[in-house]
């Protein structure tokens, strides 16, 4: 016999922990299903974000930051160093440490909201039952009134490139060298190559990084962009655009990798090399027969706006359906469809999902950028404003970047905000706000800004877009 559930969740990541949580808080019956394993064979929830992603990524990003800052910046505030070491061990340590209690959170999160945590695998059957095989091999039936997918993604792999584990490895193996590898070559200038590239090029390693398109960071508005590569060239990453790698071979020297760019097929030798060329989605052994759940071309589970697979009771959400891949944005949706479930009014506005990129200088979009607006041959009008005028990036000695503002020329819509600079990510949330309720360029402008603050930036931005700005020059 079958136990049966409201709601069972496949997928413990931040698409399907937060989903089973809020079903749970609407008062339902719900078991969320999760396979993750560790490299030491733990189980854990929270996914790639907690695991493997979002979170052991900007743990080492802080750490190497700091230390970039004490190497490269303290001086300037008076604060004298010498002989300013790192262990990475501890650093390592630390990382681990922040990933472990944030997975044993979601345990708690689970007990106190009465969801039912099983490890192991799940595949969705016909007729809304899933079969679960726990990690030691126990199976079960389970049945359910609604089944939410949500078994996120895994690594893209490029043909002539195996990953050995070792010297050819993914995001994942990136984020566990135990020692910084003197030359390391990096696969893909997207948000993964920049992201790693700073962390081991600010611990000393040579970093190459070959990108296939020869624009860089081309979902970024291209004045960010422009920015962006003068600061990441400063740092010392070694980007080469156009470059399209062929293969890569390990041999007794290092890593041997060809790739063709502008000047003919050229070659390079790393100690380590890390693939970074996007994810795909993931389903392997989550669909059993005649469920009827359609896969798109590119492997992505079928989903209408409300992330309704068609099959009655069946939804998916996360990095396996359609849009960017980002944790927020499968939380949003696993939210959504619980609220749907209980008859709740939920809506997600995918125009409104805020990209960030956790360098320093650290970069922010939302909505569209310059280049989209002036495509799409509506009239705007632009605000910048350079942290170079902000006495409170100044007083941190955080000045590069800027923020700009692009709003509708006739009724004044903010189009666009996009931030290069110190706390973009957070200075993003603003904007976020303000776009989704419809607020106006002079709404912001007429919004009081504690000073001295980094906010300030956007309400200057906003200002500049009506040559208004009071604290920079309205170019
Ligand atoms: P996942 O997090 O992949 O979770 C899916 C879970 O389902 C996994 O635990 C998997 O084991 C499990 N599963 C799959 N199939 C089954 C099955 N059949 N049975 C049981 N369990 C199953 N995004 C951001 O927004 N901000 C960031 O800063 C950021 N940084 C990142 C850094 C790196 C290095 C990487 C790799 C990714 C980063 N991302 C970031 C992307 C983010 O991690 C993903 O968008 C997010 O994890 C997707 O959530 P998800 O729940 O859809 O899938
Ligand atoms: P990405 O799509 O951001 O970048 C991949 C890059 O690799 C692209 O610039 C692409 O042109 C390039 N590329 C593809 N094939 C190539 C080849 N053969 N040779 C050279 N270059 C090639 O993907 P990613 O950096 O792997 O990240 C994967 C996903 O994880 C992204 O969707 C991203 O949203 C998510 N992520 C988000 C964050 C964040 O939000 N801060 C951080 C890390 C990862």
């Amino acid at each position: 016999m079958s136990e049966s559930f409201d709601v069972v969740v496949i997928g413990g990541g931040p698409a399907g922990y937060p989903a089973a949580i809020r079903a749970a808080q609407h008062g339902l019956k719900v078991a969320c299903i999760d396979g993750w394993k560790n490299y030491d064979g733990s189980a854990a929830f929270g996914g790639t974000c907690l695991n493997a992603g979002c979170i052991p990524s900007k743990a080492l990003l802080e750490s190497t930051e700091l230390l970039h800052r004490a190497q490269h910046e303290f001086a300037r505030h008076g604060i004298r160093t010498s002989g300013v070491e790192f262990d990475l061990a501890a650093m390592q340590q630390r990382k681990a440490g922040i990933v472990r209690q944030s997975t044993q959170g979601i345990l708690a999160l689970f007990k106190a909201a009465g969801v039912t945590p099983l490890q192991g695998r799940g595949r969705l059957l016909a007729g809304r039952e899933v079969e679960f095989v726990s990690h030691e091999g126990e199976a079960r039936r389970l049945s359910a009134r609604h089944v939410i997918l949500a078994s996120g993604s895994e690594p893209m792999p490029l043909p002539g490139v195996p990953f050995d584990g070792q010297r050819v490895v993914d995001s994942w193996g990136a984020l566990e060298f135990d020692a910084v590898p003197a030359r390391l070559g990096i696969i893909g200038a997207g948000v993964i190559g920049l992201e790693l590239g700073s962390v081991w090029r600010r611990l000393g390693a040579e970093v190459v990084v070959l990108e296939a398109m020869p624009e860089f960071l081309s979902m970024a508005d291209g004045q960010v962009a422009r920015e962006a590569l003068k600061h990441f060239r400063k740092l010392g990453l070694d980007l080469r655009l156009g470059a399209k790698v062929s293969s890569a071979k390990v041999g007794e020297q290092g890593v041997e990798v060809a790739y063709v760019d502008g000047s003919g097929e050229q070659s390079l030798t790393v100690d380590r090399l890390i693939v970074a060329i996007g994810r795909r989605p993931y389903t392997e052994g989550l669909l059993g027969e005649g469920t009827g759940v359609m896969l798109d071309p590119r492997g992505r589970i079928e989903v209408d706006e409300h992330c309704s697979t068609g099959v009655e009771g069946i939804w998916a959400v996360g990095d396996c359906v359609k849009g960017p891949m980002l944790a927020h944005k499968g939380k949003e949706e696993g939210l959504a469809v619980a609220d749907h479930i209980a008859g709740h009014y939920a809506e997600i506005d995918h125009s409104l999902i805020p990209s960030v990129i956790y360098t320093a200088p650290e970069i922010a979009w939302v909505g569209q950028t310059e280049e989209q607006v002036k495509a799409a041959g509506r009239a705007y009008k632009v605000g910048n404003f350079p942290f170079m005028a902000s006495g409170r990036a100044r007083a941190m000695e955080s000045s590069a970047g800027f923020c700009k503002l692009i709003a509708a020329a006739d009724d004044d819509e903010i189009l666009g905000v996009h931030v290069i600079g110190p706390m973009a990510g957070e200075l993003i949330a603003e904007a976020v706000l303000a776009m989704a309720y419809s607020a106006s360029s002079e709404d912001l402008q007429r919004t009081i800004h504690a000073h001295p603050t980094l906010s300030e930036a956007l309400h200057e931005a906003a200002l500049a877009a009506d040559k208004r700005a009071i604290d920079c020059l309205n170019r």
